[in-house]
């Protein structure tokens, strides 16, 4: 079925065309004439599964549809639980109206960055407002805009929004939205917070649940290396060139290892850039974009980066410090084999993290083999390193102490400082 089907004008189909964008994605094929229709959605989709244009491409239909005199003040708003998700999202609406047929107001609204230009590009109103949710408060509360005259709202990665603890501020948005509006909502996942969301601010919606295809499902080969901890940045040289890696995003447990390991790598000749929470807006926004053309082979990144961000034909990641959590480990690797390329997904192991990443591996419900690069084998063998199973009678550790025990270990290795990244705001 190709664009053109489902009810999309020529400016917009010359727009998915210009991305070389063969046809729709499911999610696309379900949503994008239920959301012409004017119908509120309900949809479980990945990052990844097409979803943006599953939601922009109507929307950029809809407002072509009501002459720029008609519109209203603000006219769609999509709220986001982060910055970078923002971006993205402002970019996508950007690529899709190119061939549009007169000027849109696109506003991003995101905080750690000054509030002031936001407020200036929000006088006399937007077409479509992207926002985290604490700026979009603020900037009601300096009367910079009012939501009554959204006309479609859409709520992406909402499992996100609860997780990285918005609740609040949705309770407070959601009665400042008018009634007769569209909204549309995707997630992921839909656990109980999601589903009472969508309870009290979808009207009779459109479900669309995606089973994940060949073309959405990642292909990413996990690989676990056992290196000494000192030694790890010289492995990763050798694997990027072993590899003829063109790109390879690195996450690591500290904000300070993210710019040690970078101008390690930079000493070795390679082009290197960090990113972290603690960063100025435009240093993360500079660093992402300096990835995402290529003009840097690698991102060394806390979690930041793990969440949400569309990499494509990104060959690489690698867990140069090891994530603390299963979920994160997922979110991780998930950078990588995006849009059905096959992707790789390594873990550096060392004896102070082989506990722990067993964990990983039993709460992932996989077994990844060890393997060894010659020139890089361990002084200390992790295999007769510690198992997580041991414990004294009676006094057995929780699986939640053994995690922490050995993410303190790691992070007491990497430095003093801890990883208090904020995902958002
Ligand atoms: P998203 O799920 O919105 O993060 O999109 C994931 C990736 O798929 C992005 O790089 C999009 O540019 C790409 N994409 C979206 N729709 C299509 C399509 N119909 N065909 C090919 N690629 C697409």
């Amino acid at each position: 079925m190709p664009f053109s089907a489902l009810g999309l004008s020529a400016p917009i189909i010359s727009a998915v065309t210009a991305q070389n964008y063969l046809a729709p994605t499911p999610v696309q094929r379900e949503a994008i004439p239920a959301v012409l229709r004017g119908a509120d959605v309900w949809a479980q989709a990945q990052t990844g599964s097409g979803k943006t244009a599953a939601f922009a491409l109507p929307i950029l239909q809809t407002l072509m549809d009501s002459p720029p005199h008609s519109r209203r003040e603000i006219g769609v708003l999509v709220v986001v639980p982060t910055r970078e998700l923002a971006t993205q999202i402002a970019e996508s609406f950007n690529i899709y109206s190119e061939f549009y047929p007169y000027g849109l107001k696109i506003v991003t609204a995101i905080g750690g960055v000054s509030i002031n230009p936001q407020m200036m590009d929000l006088r006399g109103g937007a077409d479509i407002v992207i926002a985290t949710p604490g700026r979009l408060l603020d900037l009601v509360d300096h009367n910079a805009l009012r939501l009554n005259t959204v006309s479609v709202v859409v709520f992406d990665e909402a499992d996100k929004l609860f997780d990285l603890g918005f609740a609040e501020e949705l309770g407070r948005m959601i009665p400042l939205l008018p009634k007769d509006r569209q909204t549309l909502l995707f997630s992921a996942t839909f656990p109980p917070e999601v589903s009472a969301l969508a309870e009290s601010v979808l009207r009779d919606p459109v479900r669309i649940e995606i089973a994940a295809s060949a073309a959405t499902t990642p292909i990413i080969i996990e690989r676990a290396i056992e290196v000494d901890t000192p030694r790890r940045t010289q492995l990763l040289i050798h694997l990027i060139a072993e590899n003829g890696w063109d790109q390879v995003l690195v996450f690591v447990a500290t904000k300070y290892s993210t710019g040690h390991v970078a101008e390690k790598l930079r000493r070795a000749g390679l082009t290197a850039g960090s990113l972290h929470g603690e960063l100025s807006q435009s240093a993360r926004v500079q660093a992402m974009t300096d990835f995402k053309a290529k003009t840097t082979q690698v991102l060394v990144t806390t979690d930041l980066a793990a969440r949400g961000i569309d990499f494509t034909q990104l060959p690489a990641v690698v867990n140069y410090d090891l994530p603390r959590s299963v979920v994160s480990y997922t979110h991780r690797i998930g950078r990588t084999g995006r849009a059905g390329e096959t992707g790789t997904a390594i873990s550096f192991v060392s004896l102070d993290t082989f506990a722990h990443f067993q964990l990983i591996e039993k709460r992932c419900e996989r077994v990844i083999p060890r393997e060894v690069v010659p020139g890089f084998e361990p002084n200390a063998l992790p295999s007769i390193g510690p198992k997580p199973t041991g414990g004294i009678k009676g006094k057995r550790k929780s699986k939640k102490d053994k995690l922490r025990e050995a993410a303190a270990r790691a992070a007491g290795r990497s430095g003093a400082d801890t990883n208090t990244d904020q995902l958002s705001q």
